[in-house]
């Protein structure tokens, strides 16, 4: 019986465990999905999610929340 705690902290732990990330635009108030691959490629995989410079697609708005949606069934 040997739990091992995971522990997710970068964009790259996060894509190891099928996690993903909800970008919320506070602007526009759209919701839309962050590609964690586009976004391990373009700024490495050892970076935190919060340190993402996210930009919304939608209105170009700087004030975005992030969610982090654990994988499914977990
Ligand atoms: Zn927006």
């Amino acid at each position: 019986m040997t739990e091992r705690p995971i522990h997710v902290e970068t964009i790259g732990d996060m894509l190891d465990f099928g996690y993903r990330l909800n970008a919320w635009c506070e602007s526009c108030t759209t919701s839309r999905p962050v590609d964690l691959r586009r976004a391990a490629m373009k700024v490495g995989a050892g970076v935190r999610p919060r340190d993402l410079k996210l930009k919304c697609a939608g209105c170009g708005g700087r004030q975005v929340s992030i969610s982090v949606v654990p994988p499914r069934g977990y």
